[in-house]
């Protein structure tokens, strides 16, 4: 059966609702029986997810869904890939965050941009779980202001030398290969910013201390410095100049972090729903009051209002790029609904939402992350407003 969603941008298209379904059931029993009894651990210690189940993630075919089929992925709609993100996320972001990172992370903008050449040696071994790419953007004094990056990607004869210093990276010290972004020519803001993938053991290449995160915490972060690194000119992704294409593949990495923060929204309504309706005080379950029931109907209100959302910006994805008005109101609206779904999923818990053991804690520390990372929501804001009004405003003056 095709089920058409219409999107809010202007392409519709067709998803296999049956195929989505079979996957969203996989999805949910692999975190539930695989993921779920490790996650609590993981994140206490601080593990980070273990390259054999990258790999097993790998060899189920979810690290490639919403990639090209002629290197191994699957070629599924985006929403395929949101929807196993989403059931993986409920019980262990770690593992989620592989099948995001592969599927909505740099991989896409080297599939959409790279050479043949390129996607011949980094997507396959993605694919398959043998690599990864992560995306270094941010640096000390460039977070909101991404266009003030110093970092720089030098073209010397047929090899790129990478100098300069990056912030917050996910999968920091981690990952195998990095999308750099970074400074190729000397022309002002935006103009100069290009793409080249870093290897991870390039001579130069070094890392700062693991971060010591309040979410994330199966997910390594840290500094990466480059000094006089050389790569071969073939690494570069996208040069100066395309700076509208580079962040506009980055939209579809908004589309898998507000998924992230629906899933966790979602995980602590489902988890509300049993409590509330378990728990006795005054003689009768908790769900018999009623501030209770508001409560858990502004939570499923803020929820389904961002799955909407991200359904609609999603629905516009194929061989474009997402509208990003579309996407900046998904990540705005997920990053906060789940930032505040989940604290009155604690409320709700009373005593039991402040312990460890609930594990709704847990689920809180990681909405604050997702917010932040990909863009803060008052950067969506502002994104908002200049896309509603067609006009953009200098931040700078
Ligand atoms: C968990 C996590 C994972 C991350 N992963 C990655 C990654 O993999 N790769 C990567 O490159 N980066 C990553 N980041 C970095 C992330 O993109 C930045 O933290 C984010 O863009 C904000 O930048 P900043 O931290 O420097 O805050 P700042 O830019 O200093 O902002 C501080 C505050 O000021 C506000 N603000 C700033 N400018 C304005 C303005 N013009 N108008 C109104 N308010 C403003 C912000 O909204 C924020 O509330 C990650 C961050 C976190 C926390």
């Amino acid at each position: 059966m095709i089920t058409i969603i219409e999107g809010g941008g202007p392409v519709v298209s067709a998803i296999d609702a049956d195929e989505q379904r079979a996957l969203k059931e996989v999805a949910a029993k692999l975190a539930a029986e695989r993921y779920a009894p490790q996650a609590e651990e993981w994140d206490r210690e601080r593990i980070a997810f273990p390259h054999e189940e990258r790999r097993y993630l790998g060899e189920l075919g979810l690290l490639g869904i919403a990639l090209p089929e002629r290197h191994g992925g699957g070629g599924a709609p985006l929403q395929h890939a949101l929807t196993v993100i989403e059931e993986l996320a409920k019980e262990c972001r770690p593992a989620a965050f592989q099948v995001f990172e592969s599927n909505t992370g740099p991989a896409q903008v080297v599939a959409r941009f790279g050479s043949e050449e390129q996607h011949e040696r980094f997507l396959p071994p993605i694919i398959s779980g043998d690599a990864t790419l992560a995306v270094a953007i941010s640096e000390p004094d460039a977070g909101s202001a991404a266009t003030d990056m110093k970092t720089k990607a030098v073209a010397e004869g047929d090899k790129v030398v990478v100098n300069g210093s990056k912030r917050w990276i996910s999968n920091g010290g981690e990952a195998d290969h990095y999308l750099v972004y970074a400074r190729m020519n000397d022309e002002p803001g935006s103009k100069a910013i290009g793409a080249v993938i870093v290897e991870a053991d390039r001579p130069g290449v070094s890392f700062g201390e693991r971060e010591r995160l309040m979410g994330f915490r199966g997910i390594p972060s840290a500094d990466i410095r480059f000094d006089d690194v050389e790569v071969p000119a073939e690494n570069v992704v996208l040069g100066p100049g395309r700076f509208r294409e580079l962040f506009g593949a980055f939209s579809i990495e908004r589309l898998g972090n507000a998924t992230m923060s629906l899933a966790l929204g979602q995980a602590a309504l489902d988890r509300t729903k049993r409590y509330v309706q378990e728990r006795d005080q005054f003689g009768k379950p908790l769900v018999e009051f009623q501030n209770v029931q508001m409560t858990l109907a502004d939570m499923l209100l803020q929820v389904e209002a961002a799955r909407l959302l991200i359904q609609r910006a999603a629905a516009g994805v194929g061989e474009n790029l997402p509208n990003s008005l579309d996407v900046s109101l998904a990540k705005c609206t997920a990053n906060e609904m789940a930032k505040r779904v989940t604290d009155l999923a604690m409320q709700l818990h009373g005593g039991n939402g402040y312990t460890e053991e609930f594990g709704l804690e847990r689920l809180h520390r990681d909405s604050h992350g997702w917010a932040l990372a990909g863009g803060t929501p008052a950067m969506q804001r502002i994104r908002i407003v200049s896309e509603m009004l067609g006009r953009s405003f200098d931040q700078r003056r």
